[in-house]
C-alpha cells in the first residue's frame, strides 16, 4: 500500500490581506518524485517553507513523516534534506570541508563524515573539485554540492526548490538524472519545485499544477492529459502518397472516420491529421494500407505537460 510521507491539509499562508497559499491539500507517497509546477509567484517556495516549519501557516497543517512541521520543525529537519533556491556555502572552504561541516551539524562522526563526503562528492560528479574552494564553483557545481549536502544526513525526503535555475542545459540533464537515480535506488521521496514544465515532465511521477496560491490539478501526466483532453487525448498524423485534391481521398477519409475512437479527420497536403479518443494507431495504419495506399509515415502524439500547462493557464479557471 502507498505510504503517505508528506501530508498537507488546507494549508494557507496570508501576508496581510494577500493570500500566498490558499487552502492547499496534498499527499505525497514514499518514494515518489513529485513536481510542484507553477509560474513565479505561485506560492511554491512559501509552501516549502511551511512544510519545513520555517514559516508558520495562517491555517491548516503540514506533516512530514508523520511529524507536524509547525509544532516540531527540528524533528522534521532531521528527516528532510532541503535545497533552497539560493544555497549558501563557505566560499573560502573546499567542497569537502563544507560537507564535513554539515555532517558535523547533523551529529555524524568525523570519521564517517570524511568517508561519506568523498563518496557523495563523487556521486554528484564533483570528484575533481573536492579540494577546491566552493567560492570558485559554477552555479551548476554549487547545486551539485547542494545535493550532496542534503544527502549527507541520509534524509527520507528531499525538497529541492527550483534546483536547476541558472544551470546550463547539459548540467540540468545530469542533475535531473541524478535525482531519478537517487529516488529509485534509495527510495528517497523527492519534491521538486520548478516553473519549467519540461524538466518536471522528465523526472516526476506526479505533478501538481500551482497557480496564484492554488493547487489546481494533481496527477500523473497521463491522467492529467486524459482528464483535460478527455475527448481526444491522442493525435495521429499519417503521411500518404496522394494529395488532398485527389478524388480517392474522400473515400479514405470516410473510412478513417469510422475507425473506432477516431473523433476527427483532416487532410492537408499529403497528410491526414486524426484526433482520437483512444490509441487507434494500428487500425488507422491497417485502414490506409488495406485501401491500397502507401503509408509514408505515422506519427502518434499524446498530449504532454506542455498542452496541459497552457490549457490551464490560458483557461485561467479552476479545474478539480
Ligand atoms: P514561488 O516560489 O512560486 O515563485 P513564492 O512562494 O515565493 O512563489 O511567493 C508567493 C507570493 O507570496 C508572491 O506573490 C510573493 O511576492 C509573496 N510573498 C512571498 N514571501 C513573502 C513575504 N515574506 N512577505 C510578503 N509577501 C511574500
Ligand atoms: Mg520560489
Amino acid at each position: 500500500m502507498d505510504e503517505t510521507i508528506i501530508d498537507l491539509v488546507d494549508l494557507t499562508k496570508k501576508y496581510g490581506s494577500f493570500t500566498a497559499v490558499d487552502h492547499l491539500s496534498l499527499s505525497i507517497n514514499k518514494g515518489e518524485v513529485f513536481g510542484l509546477l507553477g509560474p513565479n509567484g505561485a506560492g511554491k517556495s512559501t509552501t516549502i517553507l511551511m512544510m519545513l516549519g520555517m514559516t508558520d501557516p495562517t491555517s491548516g497543517t503540514a506533516h512530514i513523516c508523520g511529524i507536524d512541521s509547525t509544532k516540531n520543525p527540528i524533528e522534521v529537519k532531521k528527516r528532510v534534506g532541503y535545497l533552497p533556491e539560493d544555497v549558501g556555502f563557505y566560499g573560502d572552504r573546499s567542497g569537502l570541508d563544507n560537507l564535513i561541516y554539515t555532517a558535523r551539524l547533523n551529529n555524524i562522526s568525523e570519521k564517517e563524515a570524511k568517508v561519506k563526503a568523498r563518496e557523495l562528492l563523487k556521486r554528484v560528479g564533483l570528484s575533481e573539485a573536492i579540494e577546491k574552494n566552493a567560492g570558485t564553483y559554477s552555479r551548476g557545481m554549487r547545486q551539485r554540492l547542494g545535493l550532496a549536502d542534503v544527502l549527507i544526513k541520509n534524509p527520507e525526503v528531499i525538497i529541492l526548490d527550483e534546483p536547476t535555475l541558472g544551470i546550463d542545459p547539459k548540467g540540468i540533464k545530469e542533475f535531473l538524472r541524478l535525482i531519478i537515480q537517487l529516488s529509485k535506488e534509495e527510495g528517497i521521496t523527492v519534491l521538486f519545485s520548478s516553473h519549467n514544465l519540461h524538466q518536471v515532465q522528465q523526472v516526476c511521477d506526479r505533478v501538481g499544477l500551482f497557480v496564484n496560491g492554488k493547487l489546481i490539478a494533481v496527477g500523473d501526466i497521463r491522467s492529467l492529459s486524459q482528464r483535460l483532453f478527455a475527448d481526444s487525448p491522442y493525435s495521429i498524423d499519417a503521411g500518404i502518397n496522394l494529395s488532398a485534391s485527389d478524388p480517392k481521398i474522400e473515400k479514405l477519409k470516410e473510412k478513417l472516420s469510422t475507425v473506432e475512437g477516431v473523433t476527427n479527420v483532416n487532410m492537408k497536403d499529403n497528410k491526414f491529421h486524426l484526433e482520437c479518443s483512444r490509441d487507434a494507431t494500428t487500425e488507422i495504419a491497417k485502414t490506409i494500407i488495406e485501401s491500397g495506399f502507401d503509408l509514408n509515415y505515422l506519427n502518434k502524439k499524446e498530449y504532454g505537460l506542455d498542452e496541459i500547462y497552457y490549457r490551464y493557464f490560458e483557461g485561467g479557471d479552476e479545474h478539480e
